[in-house]
């Protein structure tokens, strides 16, 4: 038996003003056949890493394709990434015949030209391996769930965690149905509910959190082999974006398309139930103020760059200075011209600085101060769950009361050695603010004595009626108040 892996992968923010080229994969995941680490899958190549470590025992060979990744901001190159999809075909095409392919991909991908690309990716591979060869797929549950796409993979499955703490696991069943299916063990058929509506859905909240659960103890009874929720990624100017329910039947579709309507006629009744409450800017720091534990971290989800923000708005930092608040931090600022300028001062330094809003309208303005630098670190990182996040070179400021850590690799806050790496223990502050939407509960959640969550003026707005789409099949939840959700596959 020959299986076939390889990823490639981003989260395209089609609105975002950073272009994203070759040279933001280099910077991620760019890695050639057999250069894969051992020890922890990277970014959406979780299914090439389990793939290699279960191959011996479960007795096939594994062919490992080029794995590409970069971090969400907006739209690929299209010479790049046909580049980087061609050299991948063009490995499948020397490894064939193969029984079976794993493709690690996001899901929200956009290329100059191409909507769909994870669409056109298993499209060719289709093309190229024919109909007997098993497609089975991992994406991230913010992705756009495509006809085409489900049509033409044989089995797909998303992340169920919001943060998304079950990137293995989910890469386990993908090659577990897979596995069964070439051994005539099982015959996957799916069925796709479209919810028509736009939201999010943190697990960490208790509605969404028995929802998920509840769709993980169905699976492995009564022919169910996987129910995925397509929360849908909201930051996208693309016709198919929206929330979808798939299910992954064995033979019986009737049943598969059953179960996907009941569970998306509920998912339906869901909507505006899943969402925190966002407080604005100034009753956010007066709440936080207010609490008489420490720390309250206070997320600034508008401004995350994992859904492709820039991570340098200035606008919660400012009110905090302005405000003259104590005890407070705040990460990640993503300055790497600060960060150089602060390396140049040198630790302990007193100087005046110019930093953040530097990349468009919703940065808001640069902050001009006298910071003293209070912490320096050449290739910095952070964790996330197994993996290890890399921030480039770091430096920590302070202005006042308000400490702040400037990066040099765009990412949003997830592990505590944003802030440890450089000397600041975010237990022992009043006020941690972080730029991430949900991802930063893994790690922060369990420090928090409270959690704000901010609806700041960052470019990725919570309210959907601001996104200004223009391509979006509509009625849409919330766009449209009156929609018609149906099973379309
Ligand atoms: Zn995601």
């Amino acid at each position: 038996m020959r299986l076939f892996a390889t990823t490639i992968a981003t989260e395209t923010n089609t609105f975002s003003p950073m272009p994203t080229s070759l040279d933001a994969y280099r910077d991620c995941v760019f890695l050639r056949p057999g250069e894969h680490p051992d020890d922890t899958p990277l970014m959406c190549t979780a299914p090439l890493w389990v793939a290699r470590k279960r191959a011996k025992k479960e007795g096939f060979t594994l062919i490992e394709g080029s794995c590409f990744a970069a971090s969400p901001a907006g739209t690929t190159n299209r010479a790049d990434y046909e580049f980087m999809r061609d050299e991948i075909l063009g490995q499948l095409k020397a490894a064939l015949p193969v029984d079976g392919v794993l493709l690690g991909l996001h899901g929200a991908m956009v290329a100059h030209g191409y909507d769909d690309v994870e669409g056109d990716i298993i499209e060719r591979v289709r093309a190229l391996v024919g109909s007997k060869t098993v497609i089975g797929v991992e994406l991230d549950p913010h992705c756009h769930l495509t006809l085409k796409r489900v049509r033409l993979a044989d089995v797909i499955v998303l992340y169920k965690e919001f943060p998304h703490t079950d990137v293995v696991e989910r890469a386990e069943d993908v090659l577990d149905i897979v596995l069964k299916t070439l051994r005539g063990q099982a015959k996957p058929v799916m069925s796709l509910y479209d919810c028509r509506q736009i939201q999010s859905y943190p697990t960490t909240l208790p509605l969404m959190r028995a929802f998920v659960d509840r769709m993980k103890a169905m699976e492995g009874k009564d022919g169910i082999l996987s129910i995925s929720i397509g929360h849908c990624f909201p930051y996208a100017d693309v016709p198919e974006l929206g929330g979808r329910i798939l299910v992954v039947m064995d033979k019986d579709k009737a049943k598969g398309d059953a179960l996907a309507t009941r569970i998306g006629e509920e998912f339906v009744s869901m909507r505006g139930k899943t969402m925190p409450e966002y407080l604005r800017i100034d009753d956010g720091i007066s709440t936080a103020l207010a609490f008489n534990d420490m720390p309250v971290v206070m997320a600034d989800p508008a401004d995350n760059a994992g859904g492709g923000a820039p991570s340098d708005n200035t606008t919660i930092l400012r009110r905090l200075i302005e405000r003259e608040a104590q005890e407070a931090v705040l990460g990640p600022l993503w300055d790497p011209i600060a960060v150089r300028l602060c390396f140049d001062a040198g630790l302990g330094a007193e100087f005046p600085l110019r930093f953040g809003g530097k990349i468009g309208p919703t940065s808001g303005a640069p902050i001009d101060a006298k910071v003293t630098v209070i912490g320096l670190k050449r290739d910095c990182w952070q964790s996330f769950g197994p993996t290890q996040v890399p921030l480039g070179d770091c430096a920590a400021i302070r202005v006042g009361g308000v400490e702040i850590v400037l990066i040099s690799n765009r990412t949003q806050a997830l592990g505590l050695e944003l802030f440890t790496n450089l000397g600041i223990d975010p237990t022992k502050k009043k006020m941690v603010v972080v730029k991430s939407t949900n991802h930063f509960m893994a790690a922060f959640g369990p420090i928090a004595k409270k959690v704000i969550y901010i609806d700041s003026d960052g470019p990725l707005s919570r309210d959907y009626r601001k996104i200004p789409y223009t391509r979006v099949t509509r009625p849409i939840w919330p766009l449209d108040e009156k929609t018609s959700p149906g099973l379309i596959l």
